[in-house]
């Protein structure tokens, strides 16, 4: 049988699940998580440490992926990492469209914008600043906090986004004292939301 060029393309795949978003606007919906390998903003408190070298990851076809994520019939699927945005996304994206599928992104918005997105999560690290094709596509902004600081971060990108772009802060989940300082801002400036990782209360992935 004659193989189209499409079959060709393949992804470096960390994993492949089926849970609930965690995060953000989408918490608590049904989810098919694709985790790309690849990520070079490695930020110091990362809990996804072993997705940074693609190269330890098997190479998956986009249309074996998007076959899968078909089947487990979410409500969404979230294209993540790693830093995603290291891949074309164009070629992916497309093929779970075409199968009807909702596509979402999470992504530190470090590499050039690629890909078709009903949603995209933007998630800037001061460890590597975001490139600037990122800011208008921004569905929702979330900043983990885990200091102070962070939040002159969030406030100096949340003025490049879409004016109706969702503003979140989310505690990094080893540093306690970060969901007081979230805590405290957000009753002070009502335009930002909080943002739990769900996923971790509920022990889940
Ligand atoms: Fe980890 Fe994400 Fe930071 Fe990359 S951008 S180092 S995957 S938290």
């Amino acid at each position: 049988m004659k193989t189209t060029i499409i079959e060709t393309i393949t992804y470096p795949i960390v994993e492949t699940f089926h849970s609930v978003q965690g995060e953000g606007a989408w918490t608590g919906v049904s989810a098919f998580f694709i985790r790309l390998g690849g990520c070079d903003v490695y930020c110091p408190w990362c809990d996804q440490k072993e997705s940074w070298n693609a190269k330890r990851y098997p190479q998956r076809s986009l249309v074996e992926l998007a076959t899968e994520a078909k089947a487990a019939n979410p409500a969404i699927v979230i294209i993540t990492g790693g830093e995603p945005l290291m891949h074309d996304l164009n070629p992916l994206t497309r093929q779970l469209r075409k199968l009807g599928l909702r596509v979402h992104l999470e992504t530190s918005g470090a590499h050039p914008f690629s890909g078709q997105f009903d949603w995209v999560t933007f998630s800037p690290k001061q460890y590597k600043p975001p490139h600037n094709s990122i800011y208008d596509r921004v569905s929702e902004l979330k900043v983990v906090v885990a200091n102070p600081k962070d939040l002159q971060w969030a406030e100096q990108q949340a003025t490049r986004i879409p004016p109706e772009a969702l503003k979140y802060l989310q505690p990094e989940w080893n540093t306690p004292q970060s969901q007081q300082i979230i805590y405290d801002y957000v009753l002070q400036h009502p335009e930002w939301r909080i943002s739990l990782q769900m996923h971790k209360f509920l022990g889940v992935r």
